[in-house]
């Protein structure tokens, strides 16, 4: 009786963890999400019992505690429950508030990192979220919050801070984030990259820079979902064999000198 929540990693199953992949192969129930690839289910033993408690936009606001009780069912009936979260299970995934439902509970957690898609997902495109001369570390935020509310982020710090700014859940409202940055200072030519499906067969980067992103008559749109990686290191792509980035000749403002580059035709 125990519920193991599970890191699936951004995609590519070659990216689970040795205990993820193991725990896969040995659970009675699987409780997964909406984005976990489908290479990764084909993983899970036949015999197990599968359970999508995927949200989806609009869906019904208590899924949440849906998810609760459908882990809290599941060890009860089965010894082996894994919860299988995209990416790291305590980045933005509420595996933390699951932990804690089932422990409130008497249930016994335990969790499995993952790699989370805020590091691989800006790899997949040759892009390090820290790198000397360009970043000495990285933000990653939710996007997911209206930028102009300044409720929970600090947007006008985060503009400040010299890091790599990573956004999760900012696809949507990535052309906002954009403004926002802009109207705190950040430097309009500051290269962007939007990493969308990253490490799935559908993987796509988004090259651009801030104004261009920000610009409503581009109107690019990022497609969920879709890390967004914000800094210098944004323009560089080292899964190319050559020594230049992309800063300064191929991403200038106004000039729409964007480009899209699927990775997998390259
Ligand atoms: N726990 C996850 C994040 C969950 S929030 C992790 O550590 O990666 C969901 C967000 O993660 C998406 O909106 C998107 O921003 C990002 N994401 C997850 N998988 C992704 C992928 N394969 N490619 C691009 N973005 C991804």
């Amino acid at each position: 009786m125990t519920v193991y929540l599970v890191g699936a990693g951004p995609g590519d199953p070659d990216l689970l963890t040795l205990r993820a992949h193991r725990l896969l192969g040995t659970a009675d129930v699987v409780v997964h999400d909406r984005l976990v690839d489908p290479r990764i289910m084909d993983l899970v033993a036949p015999w197990a019992e599968r359970i999508d408690v995927g949200k989806r936009p609009g869906g019904p606001p208590n899924a949440q505690m849906d998810i609760h009780c459908v882990l809290t069912d599941a060890s009860a009936r089965a010894d082996t429950v894994v919860r299988l979260k995209g990416g790291d299970p305590f980045v933005f995934g509420r595996g933390g508030e699951e932990a804690e439902a089932l422990r409130a509970a008497g249930i016994d957690v335990e969790s499995v990192p993952g790699i989370t898609s805020a590091i691989a997902g800006p790899a997949a495109a040759g892009i390090p979220v820290t790198m000397r001369g360009h970043a000495s570390g990285f933000t990653v935020v939710t996007g997911h919050e209206d930028p102009n509310a300044d409720r929970h982020l600090d947007w006008n710090a985060l503009a400040r801070l010299g890091t790599t700014l990573v956004v999760l859940m900012g696809a949507s409202r990535a052309a906002a984030i954009a403004e926002r940055l802009l109207d705190a200072g950040m430097d309009p030519v500051t290269p962007v990259a939007a990493i969308q499906s990253a490490t799935t067969v559908a993987q796509r980067t988004l090259r651009t820079c801030l104004a261009d992103l920000a610009d409503p008559d581009l109107d690019l749109s990022v497609a969920a979902p879709a890390v967004l990686v914000i800094g210098t290191v944004a323009g560089l792509d080292l899964t190319r064999n050559t020594a230049d980035d992309s800063t300064g000749t191929e991403i200038s403002v106004g000039s729409q000198l964007r480009y899209l580059v699927d990775d997998l035709t390259r």
